[in-house]
């Protein structure tokens, strides 16, 4: 072996002898949590990206996400079909998945499995790399009514991220009609999202006629965007709108 490539290969080794350059709770024992590793090309030694790289960065993605506590519960996959309605709503769900655009609406009843199915969506748009954020309806809209600074935060990240899941869209503590800070809350996020064709993911206990009273705007950039997607679950039933607009 020459002088050079002897120096190449103790560099090289002398690289992947470092340990825990990354320290988050991930172990990958083919980088020894360096993210990389070293190797000889072309006469020389280069960094190439470890495989663990984008699990990290998915894992990231989940703990940011909001939903980091229930997202291996709700599968796609293991969410059960029993009847002819369940399994449109599952492949309904899966036909979303590969177009990736537009709007995801499921109304209904709560107990009717519209969770499970947002987030196992939720799930796998961030296991292809996408940035996602869980919005409870009514915690949330609540922080950001207050009009301060962490809300003024919170709503541009909400018009802004790549993927937004919105629960019980319009749900409010009494069952109260939603208020007029509550609509146009609603409408710029959503107005939002609508201009920039950004996808959405929205579950309501109120269908989309009821939707349709508490302000048509709203209503009508919902139908629009969620063409194909759009689901109403009524006592154990799925009836899908799919309204031409
Ligand atoms: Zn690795």
């Amino acid at each position: 072996m020459d002088r050079v490539s002897e120096l190449l290969k103790n560099e090289r080794d002398g690289l992947n002898k470092l340990k825990n350059l990354i320290s988050d709770s991930y172990d990958c024992p083919l980088c020894n949590n360096r993210g990389w590793t070293a190797e000889i090309m072309n006469n020389a030694v280069i960094c190439v990206e470890c495989s663990c790289v984008p699990v990290r960065r998915n894992i990231k993605r989940v703990e940011n996400s909001g939903l980091a506590n229930v997202i291996d519960k709700y599968t796609l996959e293991n969410y059960k079909v029993s009847s002819d309605w369940q399994e449109h709503i599952k492949r309904t769900a899966y036909e979303f998945l590969e177009i990736r655009k537009g709007w995801f609406f499921i109304a209904g009843q709560s107990g009717a499995g519209k969770t499970h199915i947002c987030t196992g969506i939720f799930n796998e748009l961030i296991q292809k790399g996408y940035d996602a954020k869980y919005m409870l309806w009514l915690d949330d809209s609540y922080k950001l009514k207050k009009n301060d600074e962490d809300a003024d935060r919170l709503r541009e990240f909400l018009k802004n991220v790549q993927v937004l899941y919105i629960d019980d869209l319009f749900k409010t503590e009494k069952n109260d009609i939603p208020s007029q800070a509550d609509v146009k809350l609603a409408m710029e996020i959503l107005n939002f999202r609508y201009i920039n064709n950004k996808v959405t993911l929205i579950s309501s206990e109120k269908n989309i006629s009821e939707i349709f009273d508490i302000d048509v705007a709203i209503a009508g950039r919902i139908t629009e965007m969620s063409k194909g997607f759009l689901i109403n679950i009524k006592n154990g039933k799925e009836k899908n709108y799919r309204l031409k607009m």
